[in-house]
């Protein structure tokens, strides 16, 4: 894929890039080397005020930024202003809380404080340079989700983001030399997907996290295991959207028709397949669908705009043929399912639900990342729980009940690394994520996230 800026509201190509050519990067890895050997000794003082510091110039910066995003990848202008301010929050949290989150531990087992050592403790200290892998879906976020946690344990970072946001990786890796960084210690390499796996490789590079596809994070992982480099994967989702008889119908309505069309249906941990018991089935997918036939499609720009184009081309194309193919094998269009012939221009798609899922069809066990719901009747508690695994997935999931004995069947039975009970999924920082299954393996946000990347040290120090 060539790097360049094309707006998929238009079609039109705003800007192209060279990529980087192996020398450049070269020259950008030992700079992150190089960086890393004097950052990684400074205090969380210092580190915290670089990062407060960034945090300030992208809060200055959101209006630019979020039109950036807009441009490059289609998202509701207010959707992105959104991004950036919770990036900001992501920076500010992990300044304040990163010191006591790697603070040292001391073990409380009396057989380890009797091992003839006068001290005992378990120290958290920085792998070195992390290569980041970033998709276009959330440009900001998924960066700085890494980035702030990375930069605060003593990392250095590198980034190759998804060949069509270049404006916004340039972007992050201009904001963290501006905000007063050593040179080195974050920046944006712009190369395409087949120049990763020299990056990967070299013996400079520590660790990769990637956030994208499987067939991409299958890639990265399997070069990283050659060279026996720690990875974290965060790759697709199909999240279930359980409701039960006793659910709150109005909400679990309301919020379903966002947990599906948030970011123009392009979120990992959008509530993909709706999976609702037979005494609610026909109440909801009633005002589910007229909820989606209702939102405004169309220019991303615009404040009243609830739904964007897809971000590629390509994008538009694979969600196409997921729901032809579905419904050449029967299922039921209860809305959309076609391009809105009122925006000829650019990578729009209706919102669309479809009824009628049977085990056939391609869209039962692959993710559509596109506003697509599929709706799933079930009997009872059991098939609830059998349908919500019954996918390669784990990343999270939603269910909305009164009942106790319900949620503390979830709560042991669902397959996913996130239970979003009477709401929708939403990350946080101070809460882990990421998923199980074919979503991946590793946790960002939280202190399980800032301990991915750092070396585990026990310190054992003789009593005599
Ligand atoms: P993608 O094609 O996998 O791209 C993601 C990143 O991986 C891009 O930077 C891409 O570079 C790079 N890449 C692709 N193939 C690669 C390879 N073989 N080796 C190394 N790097 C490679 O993903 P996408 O389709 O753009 O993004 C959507 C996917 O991301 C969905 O499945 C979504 O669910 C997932 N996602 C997951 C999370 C999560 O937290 N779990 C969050 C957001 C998105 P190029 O752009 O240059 O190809």
């Amino acid at each position: 894929m060539s790097i360049a800026t094309v707006n998929p509201a238009t079609g039109e190509t705003v800007r192209t890039f060279d990529e980087l050519s192996p020398e450049e990067t070269e020259r950008r890895i030992a700079d992150a080397a190089r960086a890393f050997t004097s950052y990684r000794t400074t205090g969380f003082a210092e580190r915290a005020d670089l990062l407060t510091r960034a945090a300030a110039l992208l809060e200055a910066e959101t209006e630019d930024i979020a039109r950036t995003m807009t441009t490059e990848m289609g998202k509701p202008l207010a959707a992105a202003r959104a991004e950036a301010a919770k990036c900001v929050k992501a920076m500010r949290w992990y300044a304040a809380h990163a010191e006591s989150l790697l603070r040292d531990e001391l073990p409380a087992d009396a057989d380890v404080r009797d091992s003839g050592a006068s001290a005992v403790r378990t120290h958290y200290r920085p792998l070195g340079v992390v290569l980041a892998v970033m998709p276009w879906n959330f440009p900001l976020w998924q960066v700085v989700r890494f980035a702030a946690p990375a930069l605060m344990a003593g990392n250095t970072g590198l980034l190759k983001h998804a060949s069509n946001v270049p404006q916004t990786a340039l972007y992050l890796g201009e904001l963290f030399e501006r905000a007063g960084y050593p040179h080195g210690c974050f920046q944006t390499l712009l190369i395409g997907s087949r120049a990763v796996e020299a990056v990967l490789r070299d013996p400079r590079v520590a660790a990769a996290t990637l956030t994208g596809s499987e067939p991409a994070g299958r890639s990265v992982a399997s070069v990283a295991g050659d060279e026996v480099k720690k990875t974290v994967l965060e790759l697709g989702g199909s999240d279930p959207y359980v409701v039960m008889p006793s659910a709150d119908l109005d909400r679990a309505v309301r919020t379903a028709v966002t947990a599906r069309v948030q970011n123009n249906g392009q979120s990992c941990i959008a509530a993909k397949r709706f999976i609702v018991h037979a005494d609610v089935y026909d109440a909801f997918a009633e005002r589910f669908t007229a909820g989606m036939k209702a939102l405004s499609v169309g220019d991303p720009m615009r404040d009243s705009t609830d739904v964007g184009p897809l971000a590629t081309e390509k994008g538009r194309a694979d969600l196409e043929e997921l729901v032809e193919d579905a419904v050449s094998r029967g299922a039921t269009v209860l809305c959309g399912a076609r391009r809105p012939p009122e925006h000829p221009q650019g990578w729009f798609y209706e919102p669309t639900v479809l009824a009628g899922i049977s085990p056939d069809m391609r869209i039962d066990q692959e993710e559509t990342f596109g506003p697509v719901a599929t709706l799933y009747r079930v009997e009872d508690l059991d098939e609830a729980v059998h349908r919500a695994n019954h996918t390669p997935f784990g990343l999270s999931s939603n269910v909305w009940t009164r009942s106790d004995e319900d949620i503390a069947r979830f709560v042991r039975d669902l397959e996913a690394g996130g239970i979003y009970i009477n709401g929708m999924t939403a990350s946080h920082p101070a809460l882990p994520f990421g998923g199980v299954k074919r979503s991946g393996y590793g946790r960002e946000l939280s202190g399980h996230g800032i301990r991915e990347f750092c070396n585990v040290t026990t310190v054992w120090q003789s009593a005599d």
